[in-house]
């Protein structure tokens, strides 16, 4: 398979901000690609890049095979780019703000490819109504749909789900999963972890580095922990003790704790005494495969 991104030793700074140190990675066709990582990992600043909008102080990016610095103009009729702060034109309807975005993209022959963009994202009824005056995952489809109306190769998407309400976003990724076998290459940034495990690939990145690089179901057997999930009450009293009193990895996801262990048959044990200890109520224990976010935080701390 043909690489269609390339990035080598990428640098990039803001001042005295590292926001990239260093990265490479190479992104085969037809890959959903995901990076995922907390804000000021260097995710739009990447994604920003490889679209030709941000200039880079080291290393090379080549899209296509080509050089961003290069040709960059040939490079950008190839691809989409939806950004998390998408504008649409408040003012104009649906159909129009895709007629924009074609003209923007020099497409003058967009009225049958605008059909087909409005039906695969279920808009078709609503054309006429403002921007305005759509709810938010219509307007994050709308959005999608104009960042397609030259049919991008590839489609860099940063965040494109964050502030959106779970239905919208479930249908989004189906949208998403539809391009992906017209064979379009999905690079995108998230900040949730369940999102990155539908991804073909993760990068994990955190301070401008990349702390994992894999398929997820790779990147979680990577780490040869186990995770003991303990419910308990309260939970933050627990979750202290396991902080203050022991050495243990600790997250806490709700009414959970998550504990990061070596050897869980001689760990577990060691633990809820402590917590008994300090008269924390033990509801129930289970021994849990590491998720992505149980992975990431401890790669996390592990790194830092
Ligand atoms: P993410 O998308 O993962 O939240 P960003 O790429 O936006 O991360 O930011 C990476 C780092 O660079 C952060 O520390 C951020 O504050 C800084 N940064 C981003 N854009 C600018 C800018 N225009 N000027 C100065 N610092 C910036």
């Amino acid at each position: 398979m043909s690489k269609i991104i390339n990035i080598e030793s990428l640098i990039k700074s803001y001042n005295d901000i590292e926001a990239v140190r260093n990265i490479s990675l190479s992104i085969d066709q037809g890959e959903m690609f995901g990076i995922v990582g907390p804000d000021g990992a260097g995710k739009t600043t990447t994604i920003r890049i490889l679209c030709g909008l941000l200039e880079f102080d080291a290393g090379t990016v080549k899209i296509f095979g080509k050089d961003i610095k290069l040709e960059k103009n040939q490079i950008q009729k190839e691809i989409g780019y939806l950004s998390q702060k998408f504008s649409l034109y408040r003012d104009l309807s649906v159909d129009e703000n895709i007629e924009f975005f074609a003209q923007i993209h020099n497409v003058y022959d967009y009225k049958k490819r605008r059909n087909e963009l409005l039906e695969f994202t279920r808009l078709t009824e609503f054309r006429n109504r403002l921007a305005e005056n759509l709810s938010g995952g219509m307007k994050q489809k709308l959005a999608l749909a104009c960042s397609l109306i030259h049919k991008p190769k590839i489609l860099f998407l940063d965040e494109p789900t964050t502030g959106v309400d779970p239905v919208s976003r479930r249908d989004f990724w189906k949208i998403l999963s539809s391009l992906r076998n017209e064979g379009i290459t999905i690079f995108m940034s998230t900040p949730y972890l369940d999102e990155a495990e539908r991804c073909t690939r993760v990068a994990m990145m955190d301070k401008g580095k990349i702390i994992a690089l894999d398929e997820p179901k790779k990147i979680k057997a990577s780490i040869k922990k186990e995770v003991l999930e303990i419910v308990c009450s309260p939970i933050k009293k627990a979750y202290d003790v396991i902080k203050e009193k022991t050495e243990y990895d600790v997250q806490m996801f709700g009414d959970r704790l998550n504990i990061v262990l070596d050897d869980y048959g001689i760990e577990k044990e060691a633990i809820l005494k402590t917590l008994n200890k300090y008269s924390v109520n033990i509801v129930s224990t289970r021994n849990i495969a590491p998720s992505l976010e149980n992975v990431f935080i401890y790669k996390i701390r592990e790194a830092s």
